[in-house]
Formats: C-alpha cells, sequence, structure tokens
C-alpha cells in the first residue's frame, strides 16, 4: 500500500498518509494533518534513488516503487509495470498493457493515466 510522508506546518509532526493505489493519490487534495487539522502541510520527498538498469523491479519496497513514480520517469515506471505482469504471469488487463506500452515509450505519466482513465469501462482494473 502506497503512503506518503507529511509535515505539519503548523505543529511540526509527521505523520503518513495511506492510499488504496497510486490511482487513489490525488497529488491536488488537500491533506490534513490528522494532530491539528491543519491543512497547511508539506509533502516530504525522499531523496529519489533510480534502480540502476537491469535491477529486478518486482522486489522493490512500496517506498522504492514510490520513488520511482516520483521521479517522473516515464520509462522506470513502465518497466516496474512490465516487470510485475512478467513475474506475476496475471494479465492486468488492456489497459493496464496499453499503459505499460505507452511509459516504456517515454510518454508521460499524467498524459496516459488522463488518455485511459477517460476512456468509458477503463479504471477499476477488472479483467474483461
Ligand atoms: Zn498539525
Amino acid at each position: 500500500m502506497p503512503s506518503y510522508d507529511y509535515r505539519c506546518n503548523n505543529c511540526g509532526r509527521t505523520f503518513a498518509l495511506f492510499f488504496k493505489s497510486i490511482k487513489d493519490y490525488d497529488p491536488a487534495a488537500a491533506q490534513t494533518c490528522p494532530h491539528c487539522q491543519s491543512t497547511d502541510v508539506a509533502r516530504r520527498i525522499k531523496k529519489v534513488a533510480i534502480p540502476k538498469q537491469g535491477r529486478d523491479l518486482t522486489h522493490l519496497s512500496s517506498g522504492e516503487m514510490l520513488n520511482v513514480f516520483n521521479s517522473g520517469d516515464s520509462k522506470e515506471v513502465g518497466k516496474m509495470f512490465q516487470q510485475v505482469t512478467d513475474t506475476t504471469g496475471v494479465d492486468a488487463g488492456s489497459t493496464y498493457n496499453e499503459a505499460t506500452q505507452r511509459l516504456l515509450k517515454g510518454e508521460s505519466m499524467d498524459s496516459v493515466e488522463k488518455d485511459l482513465s477517460s476512456r468509458p469501462g477503463a479504471s477499476t482494473g477488472d479483467s474483461d
């Protein structure tokens, strides 16, 4: 489960927010400090470590996977997606597979996500 670390600028405490999936994470949404309910919170960006090429991306910790997402490097994200499906042998669905291919070509994550999520029937990850 992806989690994001925040620091409250009001009370100075740190806290983590959890999201069911990457798709549930809305960077534009205001986050609230659970301690003082302030919305003056800042996401703590950890140092981004991009796995070296050839590294097995399927054994990354959730934090490391987040670093790949946070890096904004579409090709790395695409590789991660691809290795996950290759390893698990699960057909993640045509939308997922298309997203993987487009990311591998270097298309931006934002662009791929907007395009695919706007399609009717796309989204839940249910197999068809
Ligand atoms: Zn606070």
